[in-house]
């Protein structure tokens, strides 16, 4: 099916209550002109200067997500623009994203990654350090971001009772922070392979690249 097609599926599939997040890393401004004449306005990429470049080339009215890990060095670079921050992983990463923001006279949306894979080369707070960063002093002094929600990524397995668990952990969490944090909404888990577990489980964001754009080439 073509980029276009496999648009128009999802938006019918997923409705109005799941937000699709087209990602569009490694693949060209061609592609994601595509997925954009289809009426797709959310893209997301997992190293800023791709995304800044694509940015800066594409129709200003494209909502830009961040979704890997980020050097606190690069923050600067997409400050100016970026909707939003869905991996952040660290108290430090955060400190400076509110850094930049001021500096551009926003307020930069943000989600905590949460580390829900048994694998343990995944990036990610634990449920822990996540509790921890928002009930901290120095988060309330953070005036120039606004902490929406989670996300998180399942291990990469075809036992859905082992999806299933480690979506619905994280659907307690973002539930449990939910009661004393009121700005939280997101709870972004789903990619193409188990997005619809994912969605049964709670999610209202799911990031969806090959099954959009077709296999990368790399990561
Ligand atoms: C690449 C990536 C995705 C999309 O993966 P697909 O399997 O191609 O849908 C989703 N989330 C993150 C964090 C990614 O890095």
């Amino acid at each position: 099916m073509s980029i276009q097609a496999n648009i128009h599926k999802f938006k019918e599939e997923l409705g109005e209550d799941v937000t699709l997040v087209a990602v569009s890393k490694t693949k060209p401004v061609s592609d994601l002109m595509q997925a954009y004449e289809a009426g797709q306005r959310v893209f997301g990429e997992n190293k800023v200067q791709e995304m800044e470049a694509k940015w800066s080339e594409m129709p200003k009215d494209i909502q830009w997500h961040m979704i890997g890990h980020v050097q606190r060095n690069k923050v600067k670079y997409m400050a100016p623009f970026v909707s939003l921050i869905e991996a952040v992983d660290s108290k430090r990463l955060l400190k400076e994203v509110n850094k930049q923001a001021k500096k551009n006279d926003r307020t930069i949306r943000c989600l905590l990654q949460i580390k829900i894979a048994e694998e343990d080369s995944k990036f990610g707070l634990s449920t822990e350090d996540a509790k921890e960063l928002l009930a901290s002093d120095a988060f309330k002094e953070y005036k120039n971001v606004s902490v929406v929600g989670l996300m998180g990524m399942a291990t990469f397995t075809d036992n859905e009772a082992q999806l299933r668990s480690e979506f619905s952990k994280l659907k307690r969490l973002f539930d449990d922070f939910s009661k004393t944090h009121p700005a939280f909404e997101i709870l972004s888990m789903g990619m193409s392979g188990d997005y619809k577990i994912a969605i049964e489980e709670g999610s209202n964001m799911v990031r969806v690249g090959s099954a959009i754009f077709g296999e990368r080439d790399t990561h």
